[in-house]
């Protein structure tokens, strides 16, 4: 794997400087050179690039937890649960040097070729700029048993920019041989690299971001009431749908371009169901069964050997809708039922259970970004600087959907401000 490379920052030693919620020292005017709002993947490589080049930045998180969408529940059973990501995509993802700072230990969970592409598909006429990736297909006369499959963990195609997916070389993505990756002892073993030493305060929802030439006033709810940060730039990584229902107010208003951008894209829905058994129920070796199509199953137990079978079963898009309308125990039943269809043999009931709605979680709104047809331009678009103090980063900002999306976004956005600074 990859040694550490340009994020020699990472080198440094030092806990984070995490203010709880409650305990917080009572500092509501502090001059910052740089606000960070949110403290997920983006938010923390963010926050270390500028540290690291000597910045005072105060990163700003509603949660009362950093990594955002990486999200390990250490606490449900023997084994780490990730009710976020789950996966390291491929060995040249840009995240292992976070494996080998941690000095964490990964597991090959998956490793198989997905789908044999037409050849006609991004080798024939360009799609329209408004195509869905299925209207392109079809237009190709791909038939649809021959899409790639990416229902169980993603919107369906009907819902993706096509232009997007060719300029980018999505199709290509899911045909080549894919090899991922889980971290052991949970994916939020990569946070602590970046978080060390930073100054993240917890509890604290932004709720307005006043900016001028002169920097910005960000005004947020927290443990002692409104508190108000001055900076002279902020480093705003919300989740796409927290920009879409105007959760934090932008004063003045953002510019339409953004504006724009901010309507064009969207958020899929997705939901995992986790479930601990108290004997084995996926074949001998299996820790993935293939998708039925809607859902995916995960075992997480051969993370160690002597705990009983945890299992995820995990749906995105039109699946996770269909989930989400039911009420948490018919969830669970649909869950089992799937399980045991794909198992080859009926589970017993799960002697434990937990799950995460990222749709009602008021600080996502749903799960990791996609790009409609469409908003192929919209990622850029948010991307430039507004009024040269007001920087976007994170997955609505690349497209990308990854927590090496959101780790490069972090230091690529903050590359740019420092440039300026
Ligand atoms: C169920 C699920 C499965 C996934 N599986 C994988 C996978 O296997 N592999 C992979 O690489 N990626 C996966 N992803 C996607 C990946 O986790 C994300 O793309 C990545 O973590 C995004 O990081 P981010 O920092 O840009 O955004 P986020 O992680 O969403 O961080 C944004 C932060 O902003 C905070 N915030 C929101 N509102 C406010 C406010 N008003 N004030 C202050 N803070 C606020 C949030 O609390 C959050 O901490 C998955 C995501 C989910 C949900």
């Amino acid at each position: 794997m990859p040694g550490i490379t340009r994020r020699s920052g990472l080198l440094l030693g030092g806990a984070a400087l995490l203010t709880a919620a409650a305990g917080a020292p009572d500092r509501p005017w502090a001059e910052w050179d740089v606000a960070v709002i949110g403290a997920g993947v983006t938010g923390l490589s963010a926050a270390r690039n500028l540290t690291d080049h000597g910045l005072r930045v105060i990163v700003l998180e509603a949660r009362d937890r950093i990594g955002g969408q990486v999200h390990t529940d250490h606490g449900f059973t023997s084994v780490p649960v990730e009710l976020g990501a789950g996966l390291i995509h491929g060995a040249a993802a840009s995240t292992w040097e976070l494996v080998d700072w941690a000095g964490a230990d990964t597991v090959r969970v998956r490793s198989e070729q997905h789908w044999s592409p037409s050849t006609a598909v991004g080798r024939a006429a360009a799609p329209r700029d408004d195509d869905s990736a299925a209207e392109y297909l079809r237009r190709l006369g791909v038939p649809e048993a021959d899409w790639p499959p990416v229902s169980s963990e993603n919107e369906p195609l009907s819902r993706w920019s096509a232009t997007w997916m060719v300029e980018r070389g999505e199709f290509d993505w899911w045909s080549a041989p894919r090899a991922d990756f889980r971290v052991v002892d949970g994916y939020d073993r990569l946070l602590a690299p970046l978080a060390h030493g930073l100054r993240i305060d917890l509890g604290r929802r932004v709720r307005a971001v006043r900016w001028s030439g002169g920097g910005v006033e960000l005004t947020m709810r927290g443990p002692g009431g409104t508190e108000r940060v001055r900076a002279r730039r902020c480093v705003a990584t919300l989740p796409i749908r927290v920009l879409r229902t105007a959760d934090v107010v932008f004063e003045p208003p953002l510019p339409a371009a953004h504006r724009d951008a901010i309507e064009a894209l969207d958020a899929t829905d997705a939901v995992k169901l986790v479930m601990e058994f108290d004997r084995p129920v996926l074949p001998a070796d299996t820790d993935v069964l293939p998708s039925d199509g809607d859902l995916a199953f995960w075992s997480v137990s051969h993370l160690s050997p002597t705990a009983p079978e945890v299992v995820s079963v995990w749906a995105a898009g039109e699946a996770a809708r269909a989930l989400l309308a039911q009420p948490e125990d018919e969830r669970f039943a649909a869950g089992l039922r799937a399980l045991g269809a794909a198992a080859g043999q009926t589970p017993p009931d799960p002697v434990r259970r937990t799950t995460h709605d990222w749709t009602l979680d008021p600080h996502s709104r749903g799960a990791y970004l996609y790009v409609p047809p469409g908003a192929h331009d919209a990622p850029a678009a948010l991307a430039a600087p507004v009024g040269g103090v007001l920087f976007f980063a994170g997955e609505a900002t690349t497209g990308e959907n990854t927590v090496e999306g959101a780790y490069d976004s972090g230091y690529d956005a903050t590359d740019g401000l420092l440039a300026d600074l």
